[in-house]
């Protein structure tokens, strides 16, 4: 199969590639679109034939459930029945933050697929903020499986080229709009009613921070045991490079091994921080120069890991960022990509 990229950075690009992307998904394909935090690869969530080639093209085994994008937040209904307990929590946690990056696990509508949700009597769903994927999703007007458009267990691409690399000859075409606004995948919640105030499970860190949903419950973070995930697909191995990957707390803890070669996964490159002196680096890479900015961080996250990935070194050591706010979700995706389990 060839992979085409259509561009949409001018008026007529962008009606040619959403036309395109509308007619192959309308016929049951699959389509590689940007959103705000990573590129998915997107199919009709009501085709179960269609959904079935995003596990096929993306090697992603049947266990592991899918996110579906709404074309519209109004369209909430049609795919999801909100338990009353929860109706004035839900309706204030999607006014508040779609379109955008936030998902939310309720109780699946019968009209989707057991594939979509791996057999699980709930769905995940969100509205996408960006552009190209929103005129995509509301000229097809059906809601949109759209897990992240890289092989199972890969790095998350944040553009086109990323997902080329990862895709390419497995799927007909993908739209390219461009960098990611976010770079990290969506936060993914449950919410459960309880007195005072709702209970908010955080399955997923990512760009809404506990700190943005605690003014509407109390916001826990799901428990990480790995014998019993409390998702499916939230294995302890994921978005990992094939070059190992290692955090080291403190720069003392690095000792190189004789004829070994290292990158740097460096947060902000600053000498004082300690990592940069320690040993000739085969590669580097900043994901904040200078103060470091962890949405900046974000946004550089996937692609700084892909580029060192291509050094060829031996080992990838990272910097850990303090675990707060955004940090959260950079240092889970950066303990997933260093876990070998
Ligand atoms: P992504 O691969 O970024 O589309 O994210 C999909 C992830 O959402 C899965 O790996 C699960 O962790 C999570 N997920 C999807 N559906 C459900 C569900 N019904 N219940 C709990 N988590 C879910
Ligand atoms: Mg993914």
């Amino acid at each position: 199969m060839n992979t085409s990229v259509l561009s949409t950075d001018l008026p007529q690009e962008m009606k040619h590639a959403v036309d395109e992307a509308v007619r192959l998904l309308a016929a049951g394909d699959v389509v590689a679109l940007p959103t705000e935090t990573v590129y998915g690869l997107a199919a009709d969530a009501l085709n179960a034939e269609a959904v079935a080639k995003i596990f096929a093209a993306k090697e992603r085994p049947s266990f592991d459930p899918l996110i579906v994008h709404l074309p519209h937040k109004k369209d909430l209904d049609t795919v999801a029945d909100v338990p009353e307990g929860i109706v004035p929590v839900i309706k204030k946690l999607t006014e508040r933050f779609w379109p955008g990056p936030l998902t939310i696990v309720l109780p699946k509508k019968p009209c989707v697929p057991d594939i979509v949700t791996s057999g699980l009597p709930t769905v995940a769903v969100r509205a996408s903020q960006n552009l190209v994927f929103n005129r995509v999703a509301r000229t097809l007007d059906k809601p949109l499986a759209a897990p992240s458009a890289n092989r199972f267990g890969s790095i998350s691409p944040t553009s086109a080229a990323a997902v080329k690399m990862e895709l390419d000859g497995r799927i007909p075409l993908i739209l390219d709009g461009g960098a990611c606004h976010h770079g990290l995948e969506s936060t993914i919640i449950k919410v459960e009613p309880a007195a005072p105030k709702p209970l908010i499970t955080i399955l997923r860190p990512g760009p809404i921070t506990p700190e943005d949903l605690k003014v509407f419950g109390r916001v826990q973070l799901a428990s990480k045991s790995k014998d019993k995930p409390e998702v499916p697909g939230q294995l302890p191995s994921h978005y990992a490079p094939r070059t190992p990957l290692r955090i080291i707390e403190r720069p003392s803890d690095f000792i190189p091994e004789h004829g070994k070669t290292y990158a740097l996964l460096s947060y902000r490159g600053e000498e004082s921080d300690g990592y940069l002196g320690l040993h000739e680096w085969k590669a580097m890479h900043i994901l904040s120069p200078g103060k470091g900015k962890l949405p900046e961080a974000a946004v550089r996250f996937f692609y700084a890991l892909r580029q060192l990935d291509q050094a060829g070194a031996d080992e990838i050591i990272a910097e850990p960022v303090a675990e707060r706010g955004l940090g959260i979700a950079i240092m889970d995706r950066l303990k997933r990509a260093a876990s070998k389990a």
